[in-house]
């Protein structure tokens, strides 16, 4: 299990490495710009062969990309969709340039619109902007909230997947916070055990390529995005040696993004990951 954390690209690509060797990282997370501005941050090749070079230097074995989020391309406004379609190719453009293993992006929102027809604008927008990039995956984030965003269940994460005919370069992020908060008990090894059955029936475990690992403001099936310190919401940190501890997501990274007391994730956030990590593998040998 690679277990990291989300941060920050400031004052360069580089610098991210930086940081999460720092925080003791195996993996991070990186927003290709600022999340909550259209506006690309402009990034040469030359950028893109330094980041290489200082990941390839490091302890860092993986390096995802949040994808901006503003983006909605289940949008009814041209406008907003051609936009959400630019901002995706760039962030994918940015993957292939520092060899990323993915974008994670929230599908869309339906903001009232009929479902199926929002999924069908989501899809197409995430297909045009495959086609106008090279190999760098989108991971789905599974999600949770009010403004219907999609991808809220197993169903919709496999709905959206048929819709982009199954392409090999789909892939699923799921994040622990939303899936309690959308209703997912995976606090215990066997609850754990019956979601990713779902999961794997209805989206494919062979899908799953990244993990966000937050705890939740929010309790099960509340239905809003808030996450918790680790340990400090309601799947805690039993729930959270469960998550941590599962077979199935041990090649996986796990990126904390959220921590410290200014929301950042500290040292001491990965620290307490791979104690809960240890604490539900000693659970689990105990009980097998
Ligand atoms: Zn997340
Ligand atoms: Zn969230």
């Amino acid at each position: 299990m690679l277990i990291g954390a989300h941060v920050s690209t400031a004052g360069g690509l580089t610098k991210a490495v930086e940081r999460g060797t720092e925080l003791g990282c195996d993996a991070i997370q990186i927003f290709n710009q600022s999340p909550r501005m259209w506006r690309p941050t402009a990034y040469t090749d030359g950028d893109f062969a330094e980041f290489r070079d200082a990941i390839g230097g490091s302890a860092l074995a993986a390096v995802t990309i949040h994808a901006v989020y503003l983006i909605n391309g289940a949008s009814r406004e041209r406008e907003i969709r051609a936009k959400s379609i630019a901002s995706l190719t760039h962030a994918l453009r940015v993957g292939d340039g520092i060899g990323a293993e993915g974008v994670v992006l929230h599908a869309g929102a339906r903001k009232g619109e009929p479902l199926a027809a929002s999924m069908k604008r989501a899809a197409k927008a995430i297909a045009a902007a495959l086609a106008e990039s090279e190999v760098c995956a989108v991971l789905l984030e599974n999600t949770a909230g009010t403004q219907g965003p999609l991808g809220r269940d197993f169903d919709e994460l496999a709905r959206l997947l048929e819709l982009l005919d199954r392409d090999r370069r789909v892939g699923i992020c799921l994040d622990s916070c939303h899936l309690l908060a959308s209703g997912y008990e995976i606090r215990t090894p066997e609850a754990l055990d019956l979601v990713l059955a779902e999961f794997d029936a209805k989206v494919g475990l062979e899908r799953l390529r990244c993990l966000h690992l937050n705890d939740s403001q929010i309790p099960l099936g509340g239905n809003r995005d808030r996450h918790a310190n680790l340990g400090a919401g309601e799947i805690g940190e039993r729930g959270l040696a469960v998550f941590l501890s599962e077979p199935r997501f041990e090649e996986l990274p796990v990126l904390i993004e959220t921590g410290g007391e200014d929301g950042a994730p500290v040292a001491e956030d990965i620290e307490h990951a791979r104690r809960l990590r240890e604490q539900g593998l000693a659970a689990r040998r105990k009980t097998p």
